[in-house]
C-alpha cells in the first residue's frame, strides 16, 4: 500500500460511528502522531455560524467566518481525553452533540467553505506525521496519503456508539431516533455534490461491526507496518 512519493499520513475516513473518531486518538496517541479531526473544524464552523447568527445556507458569510477557524487546536485533556479549542475558548462540549454534526453536514456542503478550509487541514502536516479523520481526507485533502482507510459498520452498531459517546442511556427511543438522525447526516453527506463521503479507491475498507477499539487498532497497525 506504500505509495511512490506519499506523504507521512494515515487517512481514517468513514461514515459517523464508524469508529474512525476512537481508531484515529488511539493511533495518534499511540505512534505520538499528530492528529487532525477534520469533523471538528466543520462543526465548529457551524457552532459559530450558529452564535453568530450566520445562516447555515450563506455560502459567502460562512466563507468569511472561515479564517477565525485558524486559530483551532487540539490538546488531550489530562484524563486522556481530547479538548477542541477555538483560540482560549474550550469548545469541545458545544460541538459534540448531534444537534452540533447536523449543523457540520449544512456547512460542509458548501465548495467555498470546503476549499478555504483545505489549506488549514493541510498545514497540520507541517507538525509531523499526521493521523487525520473525516469524510474526504483519503479522496481529497491528502490525497498521497501513505495509507488510507475506510471504516464501516452496521447501522445499529453505529448508532449505539454514538450514544454511548454522547453519554446517552439506550433506549428503544434513543436507539431510534438516532438512526434516524445517522441515516440522515449519511444521506447528505454522501449524496452532495463537492467530496461526498465515498471510499477512496486506494483505501482499505475495514468492517468494524463487532470488533473492539482495541482489535481496529491493532489491525491497522499491523497494516501499516505491511506496507
Ligand atoms: O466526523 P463528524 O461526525 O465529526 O463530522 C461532522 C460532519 O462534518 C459530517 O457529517 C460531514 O458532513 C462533515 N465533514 C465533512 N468532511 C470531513 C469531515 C466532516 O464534510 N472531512
Amino acid at each position: 500500500m506504500k505509495r511512490e512519493e506519499s506523504d507521512p499520513v494515515v487517512a481514517i475516513d468513514g461514515p459517523a460511528g464508524s469508529g474512525k473518531s476512537t481508531t484515529a486518538r488511539a493511533l495518534a496517541k499511540s505512534l505520538d502522531w499528530t492528529y487532525l479531526d477534520t469533523g471538528a473544524i466543520y462543526r465548529t464552523l457551524g457552532w459559530l455560524a450558529v452564535r453568530e447568527g450566520v445562516s447555515l445556507d450563506d455560502e459567502n458569510s460562512l466563507v468569511a467566518l472561515c479564517p477565525r477557524l485558524e486559530t483551532l487546536s487540539f490538546r488531550w485533556g489530562e484524563d486522556g481525553s481530547l479538548r477542541v479549542f477555538l483560540g482560549d475558548v474550550d469548545v469541545t462540549r458545544a460541538i459534540r452533540g448531534e444537534e452540533a454534526g447536523r449543523w457540520a453536514s449544512d456547512v460542509s456542503r458548501h465548495p467555498g467553505v470546503r476549499q478555504a478550509l483545505l489549506d488549514l487541514q493541510r498545514s497540520f502536516t507541517r507538525k509531523g506525521p499526521l493521523i487525520a479523520e473525516g469524510r474526504d481526507t483519503g479522496t481529497v485533502v491528502f490525497p498521497k496519503a501513505r495509507w488510507k482507510f475506510f471504516l464501516t459498520a452496521s447501522l445499529e452498531e453505529r448508532a449505539r456508539r454514538r450514544l454511548r459517546e454522547m453519554g446517552l442511556e439506550e433506549t428503544p427511543q434513543s436507539l431510534e431516533t438516532i438512526k434516524r438522525a445517522i441515516r440522515e447526516r449519511d444521506l447528505q453527506d454522501s449524496t452532495r455534490t463537492v467530496a461526498p463521503l465515498m471510499k477512496a479507491r486506494d483505501a482499505i475498507e475495514v468492517d468494524t461491526t463487532g470488533l473492539s477499539p482495541e482489535e481496529v487498532v491493532e489491525f491497522i497497525r499491523r497494516l501499516m507496518k505491511e506496507g
